[in-house]
């Protein structure tokens, strides 16, 4: 499956923002926001101002640079998300959100969404008894997801149960320290989403 396998941290200084996608070194001095935080190249500290267009444009790959989805798919996402009820961004968010890397990234059983995605397809997770393998996997209310009993002695999977409770788990999910269980209560509003994209400017851009 096709994905980004550019720089991490290049990306966030193109988007000018902190995007988290490194696990621990995001939340130390090394992270290169610190201290370069503007885009990369030889005229990163002195472009111009951006219009409308190329912020629109900004928005929509930060979200999916974020959520490690290309182009296609994400643009998928969004036409899904139009043809929903609702506001059309917000639905958007929650479909990034389903997704199962998502999910075990949110849950604390990974570092990163990048992590996360690793764990999935390697097979360590499974949904309502089933081995899922596919990162993009979309999770429904009242699904119970689990890393698989043969992986639970595994490194990551020890740390991640050694920090359960150290992280702030959204409260659309329930972690279950027993069997490392994660029980989705519901789809997430809007609110109980903590994203730093502004969905609206996507959602401009698309409907050009
Ligand atoms: Fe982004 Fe993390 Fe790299 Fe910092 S360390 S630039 S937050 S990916």
């Amino acid at each position: 499956m096709a994905r980004y396998t550019g720089a991490d941290c290049k990306r966030c200084r193109r988007e000018k923002t902190k995007l988290f996608l490194k696990g621990s070194k995001c939340d130390s001095p090394k992270c290169p926001m610190e201290s370069r935080p503007y885009p990369p190249g030889q005229h990163g500290r002195g472009r111009a101002k951006e219009s409308e267009y190329l912020l629109q444009k900004r928005e929509k790959q930060k979200a999916a640079r974020i959520y490690g989805v290309l182009e296609k798919q994400f643009r998928g996402y969004y036409e899904e998300a139009s043809r929903k009820h609702g506001k059309t961004g917000e639905n958007l968010l929650r479909i990034l959100e389903s997704r199962l890397d998502n999910v075990v990234y949110r849950a604390g059983f990974a570092k990163s969404r990048d992590m996360a995605r690793q764990v999935v397809r390697h097979g360590h997770i499974v949904v309502n008894g089933n081995k899922v393998d596919i990162p993009s996997f979309r999770v429904s209310p009242n699904d119970v997801i689990e890393v698989r009993k043969s992986s639970l002695e595994l490194t990551p999977f020890q740390v991640a149960y050694s920090e359960i409770g150290e992280r702030t788990v959204p409260g659309w999910l329930e972690v279950i320290p027993a069997g490392m269980r994660i029980l989705v209560h519901s789809l997430p509003a809007r609110e109980a989403i903590d994203t730093q994209v502004q969905e609206q400017l996507i959602v401009e851009l698309y409907s050009k």
